[in-house]
């Protein structure tokens, strides 16, 4: 696989890229309203939006405490609302006809029904944000204390229509996407609060969180959901997955005449069942061996390149001297190398994200180092996802990573505005070369977190 590009070529020597345009959120809602309408014979009450997410840096280190750093962009999921007064949650998606949705039917149910195990599809990500939010409610989640506020009512329940603009399965983060503007339409239709407040998100970002890992049985750990639910236009998330504190970086790289380009590989999702669970058990492994309850335990506060190390050469040291491991050892060496360097790389780059003129060649460096690890560490890249950064990389961006958890999925890359249409037709005539399937092009804003719209 290759993808040199020759010095003297021009975009014209190159097959028209594909874009994804703007989402038109509004005349989107109002055409799902009218569906709704439809569909359930009244009017809707309101319509809740809430975007999918790109990541600078954090992969596969929230579930151990790591930071992240995600961002909201500007496609949004979208969920039209009316209230029932008799328990039962109906749902329909206007993506039925989409090969990534599984299984087409409308779906309904007593949201007292709702527990692990009953509800299979698309809809587990609908029902298991209400069965979340009772949970959170009544404090038995992981969130730090009971949120009576997200408590539904025996008797409450709600007719639903969703509509995607961000590309499912993309590694964009539709599922949070959906999760989170449903929650904000359920949290509303009970409360009449249409602005929860930072807490009230914290909390419902947990109950979307809960919804993915016990009803859906996708063993996610809370970044996609807490920027679709707490970010703010303009700019970008540190994360702390320690205690899901934010702190907002203000950082625009249109300032420096750049911006965030993502490639949606569309390639199939091979081999992924099963992985993202084998990742983490293999960091929980190498957590017990260092005797930490989180990998994030093993650093000091602000870690560096050389703590990175050290926990290295004391993991090793561990098993010289008998220390027990429950998975593979090579496999779990490279989990933890990943861990700890991605994790350091994450505060590289808030650091350098706090200063007023940030060094985007710096950051543009890190997110290579960061595909890097994600390739030959934690080793969830596939040919399609090397060969986008390797295109991005020869055409002239500053960086280009893999955005979420790989197996397929998207690139993120950091380009100057005017060699964007450049790089997209470098990289379309990479995949071309290869026989890949034909990318996707979007360009990302951060961009503000869920909201009512109408
Ligand atoms: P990503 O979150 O990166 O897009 P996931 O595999 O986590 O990828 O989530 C994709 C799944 O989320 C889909 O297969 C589908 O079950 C569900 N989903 C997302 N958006 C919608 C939608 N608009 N309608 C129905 N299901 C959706
Ligand atoms: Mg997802």
């Amino acid at each position: 696989m290759s993808c040199e590009l020759s010095e003297t070529a021009t975009p014209e020597d190159f097959a028209r890229p594909r874009w994804v345009g703007q989402p038109d959120v509004l005349e989107r809602a109002q055409r799902l309203s009218q569906k709704f309408e439809e569909a359930y014979g009244r009017a809707p009450v309101g319509v809740w939006a809430a975007p999918g997410r790109a990541n600078l840096m954090g992969e596969y280190v929230d579930f151990s405490g790591g930071m992240c750093l995600p961002f909201a962009h500007q496609y949004v999921t979208l969920t039209v609302a009316a209230p029932r007064e008799d328990g039962v949650l109906n749902a329909q998606s206007m993506q039925d006809a989409d090969e990534s949705v599984a299984d087409d039917r409308p779906r309904s149910t007593r949201i007292d029904d709702i527990e692990p195990g009953v509800i299979s599809g698309w809809f587990g990500y609908v029902a298991g944000v209400a069965w979340g939010m009772n949970r959170v409610a009544r404090g038995a989640s992981a969130h730090p204390v009971a949120v009576p506020e997200l408590g539904l009512p025996t008797s409450f329940g709600a007719d639903l229509m969703v509509d995607s603009t961000v590309p499912i399965g993309a590694g964009l983060a539709s599922s949070a996407a959906l999760e989170c503007s449903v929650a904000l339409s359920l949290f509303s239709l009970n409360t009449g609060n249409d602005h929860p407040n930072d807490a009230l998100r914290r909390a419902l970002a947990r109950a979307c969180m809960d919804a993915e890992n016990y009803i859906v049985g996708a063993n996610t750990g809370g970044l996609d959901q807490t920027a679709s639910l707490r970010s703010h236009a303009g700019e970008i998330l540190a994360l702390d997955c320690r205690d899901f504190d934010v702190v907002r970086l203000p950082a625009d790289p249109a300032l420096a005449g750049l911006t965030w380009l993502a490639i949606d590989t569309r390639a199939p999702h091979k081999l992924a069942d099963g992985q993202y669970s084998s990742r983490r058990a293999e960091c929980e492994a190498a957590a017990a061996v260092l005797d930490v309850p989180t990998l994030r335990d093993a650093l000091p506060e602000h870690p560096t390149p050389d703590d990175a190390a050290a926990v290295l050469d004391r993991f090793d040291h561990l098993l010289e001297v008998g220390a027990e491991l429950t998975e593979d050892r090579e496999n779990t060496r490279l989990r933890l190398r990943h861990s700890m360097t991605e994790m350091v790389r994450s505060v590289q780059i808030a650091d350098e994200l706090h200063s007023d003129s940030p060094d985007w060649a710096f950051v543009g460096r890190l997110l290579v180092e960061g595909h890097e690890s994600m390739r030959d560490d934690c080793e969830v890249t596939v040919p399609e996802l090397d060969a986008a950064v390797d295109g991005c990389l020869s055409a002239g961006a500053l960086g280009a990573k893999v955005v979420g958890g790989g197996f397929g999925g998207s690139v993120i890359a950091l380009v100057s505005l005017e060699s964007v249409d450049r790089l997209a037709a470098a990289v379309q005539l990479c995949f071309a070369q290869n026989g890949f399937r034909e990318p996707l092009f979007l360009t990302l804003q951060p961009s503000e977190a869920g909201r009512r719209i109408l």
